[in-house]
Parts: C-alpha cells; sequence; structure tokens
C-alpha cells in the first residue's frame, strides 16, 4: 500500500481517489474549497454533460489538443466505463441529441453526490478548505506543503487541480506552478470554448436574442475553419451560444488573436433558389407594403432592423419597387450574415483552458511525470482539450482513472 495525496477535488481528482482507493491505498483528497467539484456543479447549465456515448473513435476525434496521448486512458476507461461508473454508484444516466450523457434526474450534483459516496464508502480521507501551496519533491515526490505551512507527506501525488477557466470555481491555475517548480514544461494557455467578440456593434442591440436552427461558418481568408448547425446567442460584446462556443475550440486553435469572419447562414434548410422563390411570394402577399413592414414572417422582431440596415434597402421603399438585383443581393445576405471576429472573452468565461501541463513530460500510459517519479497528472490542468458534448469531463475521468489505477505499491 502506498500513501497517496491527491491535489484537487474536482472531476480528475475524485475519480483518481476513488480508483487508488479501490486498489488498496490510502488515500487523501485535498480541496481548497469548503465543497468538492464546484465546477462540476455548473456543467451542462447545471445538468452535467457527463460524457458522451459515441464511439471511441468519436472520443478521439473530438479531442482538439494531443488526442494521440489519450490512447491509454480512453481505452483504459472510456465512455461506457464512465457510464458504468456512475449507474453503479447510483446516478442514473440518460442519452440526449448529439449522443450527450446527462443524470435521469438533470441535476448536476447527483453526479458529484454519487462520487463522494464512493470516496466515503472506499475511506478516503477528504480534507475541504486546504490548499496545496507546493510540492516536496526532487528527483522523486515526497509530499506536499500546504497554505497552512503544513507539510503532508506521501509515496504518490496526484495533481488534479483542473486549468484558469472559471477561477470562481478553484481553477486558479495552482497546478501549472507546481508543474513548472518541480522541471515541467507548460504550453501557452488560452481561454477555449468560449465567447466571441466581434467588430460590429449592432450585435449589442440584439443582446439576448438566441437564434435556433442557423448555421454558423468561420473563415479565415477565404478558408473554411468550421461550420456547424445549431443555436447561437448575441450578447453585449458580440456572440455566444453553444455553436460560437464550438467555434471557438478551432478558432483559439487555429487563428488566435486573428481577426477571422464568421457568417450566419438564416436559413440553411432553404437553398439560395428556394429562399429566393420564398421572398418573391412574401413579396407578392405584400406588394403594396414598405420593405421595413414585409420581413415580420422572415426573422424574429428584433433581428428586422438589422436585417434592413444590412441589405442597403431604404426601409421606406415599396416592396414592389425592390429591384431584382436587390432582391437578390438580400438572398445572399440572410444566408451569410457577416460578422468579424476580433477576439474571445477570457477565462472567466471559458468553458475549458487549451495548453497547460506539457504532454510531452508525461508518460501516456500511466500519467506519471517523466522528470519526477510517483508524480502524476490528471485533468485539465494538462495540455489537452476537446469540443462540447461531455468530452472535457471524459478526459477528467479517463486520466483521473488512469493515474490512480498505476500508482506502484510500496
Ligand atoms: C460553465 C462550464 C460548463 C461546463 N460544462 C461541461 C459539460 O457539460 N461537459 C463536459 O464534459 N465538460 C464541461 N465543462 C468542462 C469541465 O467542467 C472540465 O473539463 C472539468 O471540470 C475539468 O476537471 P478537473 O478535475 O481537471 O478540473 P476542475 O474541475 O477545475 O477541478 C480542479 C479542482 O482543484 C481544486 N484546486 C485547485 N488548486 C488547488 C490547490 N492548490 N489545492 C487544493 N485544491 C485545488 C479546485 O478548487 C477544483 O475543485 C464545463 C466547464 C465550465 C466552466
Amino acid at each position: 500500500m502506498s500513501k497517496v495525496i491527491v491535489a484537487g477535488g474536482g472531476a480528475a481528482g475524485m475519480m483518481a481517489a476513488v480508483t487508488a482507493a479501490l486498489n488498496g491505498h490510502e488515500v487523501i483528497l485535498l480541496e481548497k474549497n469548503e465543497k468538492l467539484g464546484k465546477k462540476i456543479y455548473i456543467t451542462g447549465k447545471g445538468r452535467c454533460n457527463v460524457t458522451n456515448a459515441c464511439d471511441v473513435d468519436g472520443l478521439f476525434k473530438a479531442v482538439l489538443s494531443n488526442p494521440k496521448f489519450l490512447y491509454s486512458a480512453f481505452y483504459g476507461f472510456d465512455n461506457q466505463a464512465t457510464m458504468q461508473f456512475f449507474e453503479e454508484c447510483g446516478c442514473r444516466l440518460k442519452v440526449e441529441r448529439g449522443d450527450r450523457v446527462f443524470p435521469v434526474s438533470d441535476h448536476a450534483s447527483d453526479v458529484i453526490s454519487a462520487l463522494q459516496r464512493k470516496l466515503k464508502e472506499l475511506y478516503v480521507d477528504i480534507r475541504l478548505g486546504t490548499e496545496v501551496k507546493a510540492l516536496v519533491a526532487d528527483q522523486t515526490v515526497k509530499g506536499v506543503v500546504l497554505k497552512n505551512g503544513n507539510t503532508l507527506e506521501a509515496d504518490a501525488v496526484i495533481v488534479a487541480t483542473g486549468g484558469l477557466s472559471y477561477p470562481t470555481t478553484g481553477s486558479t491555475g495552482d497546478g501549472y506552478r507546481f508543474a513548472k517548480q518541480t522541471g515541467h514544461e507548460l504550453v501557452e494557455t488560452r481561454p477555449s470554448l468560449v465567447p466571441f467578440e466581434t467588430k460590429e456593434s449592432w450585435c449589442k442591440d440584439l443582446m439576448g436574442l438566441a437564434l435556433k436552427n442557423v448555421t454558423i461558418t468561420l473563415k479565415k481568408d477565404g478558408k473554411e475553419l468550421f461550420k456547424e448547425f445549431g443555436e447561437m446567442l448575441f450578447t453585449h460584446f458580440g456572440v455566444s451560444g453553444p455553436l460560437v462556443l464550438s467555434a471557438s475550440g478551432v478558432y483559439v486553435q487555429k487563428a488566435w488573436k486573428e481577426r477571422v469572419q464568421l457568417y450566419i447562414d438564416l436559413k440553411p434548410a432553404l437553398t439560395i433558389e428556394q429562399l429566393d422563390k420564398r421572398l418573391l411570394r412574401d413579396f407578392e402577399d405584400n406588394r403594396n407594403k414598405q420593405f421595413k413592414n414585409a420581413l415580420a414572417g422572415l426573422f424574429p422582431t428584433r433581428l428586422i432592423p438589422v436585417m434592413i440596415q444590412l441589405s442597403g434597402i431604404d426601409p421606406e421603399t415599396k416592396i414592389n419597387e425592390i429591384t431584382k438585383k436587390q432582391r437578390l443581393d438580400f438572398v445572399q445576405i440572410i444566408k451569410n450574415v457577416p460578422l468579424t471576429v476580433i477576439g474571445c472573452r477570457d477565462f472567466a468565461e471559458a468553458i475549458i483552458t487549451k495548453g497547460g501541463v506539457s504532454v510531452k513530460d508525461i508518460n501516456p500510459s500511466t500519467m506519471e511525470s517523466k522528470k519526477v517519479k510517483n508524480l502524476y497528472f490528471a485533468g485539465e490542468v494538462l495540455d489537452l482539450d476537446a469540443v462540447t458534448g461531455g468530452f472535457n469531463l471524459q478526459i477528467a475521468w479517463s486520466t483521473g482513472y488512469l493515474a490512480g489505477n498505476n500508482i506502484e505499491w510500496l
């Protein structure tokens, strides 16, 4: 048996602690907050998208940074294993659109309760309000120094302190400091799965307006970076919502800090020709109305002034005076509402941190550091991130499991 310290009581840390305890080790779980899994509470809008029920190939495809590194982690503890684990811990699950897995209760708290029950059943020593300040290590890890100045000795330490996103949940990048102090390389961190700021100020006028069933396309120098169908939201600084968060993962990866074009297709179900026919029909029905009064059937009310402005057509123009060219140009605008992305919001609004402890310094089969013996890393603290859909938590479960399962028996 080894004495194991797990630093961080989030998804990865709790899974690592459970697994190490199941392997017969004496486990101390240190969490600086007054409760475990504070971030899990807010995942999936409070419903916790625990994992994704896709096939294993789908898991790898969803990972944006270092998918190959996750080979042993995913094959050692995949999404099926995650689902089985939670069901066995008394948290019943259901699969929704896009294979997203949620608790049947729709309460993220049930995911945390399941983990807490398991930790208690396995006699894991949970110490809340306990912040790790530094690691005690040379070639081998010896323990941790706490914020109160006390040192806790251990045969192995698992760092699962998360990234930098939503710092109010406790994820303040402490693990990066521990990694750096012990000679590990860090990959530059960036907020990802995060809203976009746009040049166009009209987004502010539409703040709070959600568009369902639209397609957004992200383009850099004419080259398509991202295209997906779904839901988005206007905000006081630009755009957000599920589609935009997904697009940001690709933006942060490929066009960080550059200006890119974002196009919204408001009528993705219609081709240019079909949409033109639809417009002709609408225009025919409203031929004596002014342009500004003829668009109610086409767009949400709040969007109408913006669409009129983008069309360049005088709002007072009678419908029967609109030229064919003006109508065809308007069709193009409806299919490609243009926005200029000038950057992303900060870590405080990011679902995930891209970058972190370099996976080059970590053994992918065990999550053990290649620099310091018996020191392990798991979860978002590592340079791993994926698209939305339950994949980021799956990374935490899989890497946490692998670390907890590979502690040497001393
Ligand atoms: C709003 C939001 C919604 C999300 N929704 C989903 C979703 O539905 N599905 C999904 O797959 N992913 C989702 N994610 C991402 C997911 O939450 C993370 O990928 C996951 O929580 C990472 O787990 P982790 O254990 O590595 O880190 P964290 O969850 O950040 O946990 C780290 C823990 O370590 C503690 N800690 C930090 N430093 C110290 C220290 N020095 N000493 C002691 N303790 C310390 C922290 O307090 C924290 O509890 C969401 C993220 C956000 C912000």
